[in-house]
């Protein structure tokens, strides 16, 4: 009897479990299961339209863009985040970058890269990624400052 309940105990948990891993499974995927909510949010917000105005941009570090000299994203591991784990040690990420023209620029906030193709985001980043001048400098400081802070 004491095993027949514990079994039963066992089964009821692991029940309740899987009922539990399936909800927040469907939590995760969004309301119509396939995932399709969340992913349209990520698509519309991966959009990067070229700004207006930025065909002939001027990076930070003084580079000009040459809209006829451009590599695609495709083919510069372009990604939708910084990376963390480049050889540099700094984060990278575009707004670091020599090549970037600051979004500020342009009246969508998106910026462009006086060497990848389209509208680039300060947090992307690629695999042509240079470091700005003085990025090092920029950083020492910034720890400095992060430490008089606490
Ligand atoms: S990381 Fe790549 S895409 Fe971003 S600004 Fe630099 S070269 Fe351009």
């Amino acid at each position: 009897m004491g095993n027949n309940s514990s079994a039963l105990s066992r089964r009821r948990l692991l029940t309740a479990t899987g009922a539990l891993s399936a909800t927040a499974l469907a939590g995760c995927l969004g309301s119509d299961g396939g995932g399709g909510h969340g992913d349209e949010q990520l698509a519309d917000t991966r959009e990067r339209p070229l700004p207006e105005g930025a065909e002939n941009c001027v990076s930070t570090m003084g580079i000009e863009r040459d809209p006829d000299g451009l590599t695609a994203k495709e083919n510069v591991d372009y990604q939708y985040h910084p990376n963390y784990t480049g050889d540099s040690g700094f984060i990278e990420l575009c707004a670091n970058c020599q090549f970037f023209c600051p979004g500020n620029q342009f009246d969508s906030g998106i910026g462009a890269c006086a060497a990848v193709e389209g509208g680039i985001y300060s947090q992307d980043w690629c695999a042509l990624w240079q470091p700005v001048e003085g990025l090092e400098q920029q950083e020492r400081s910034r720890a400095r400052g992060s430490q008089t802070d606490t």
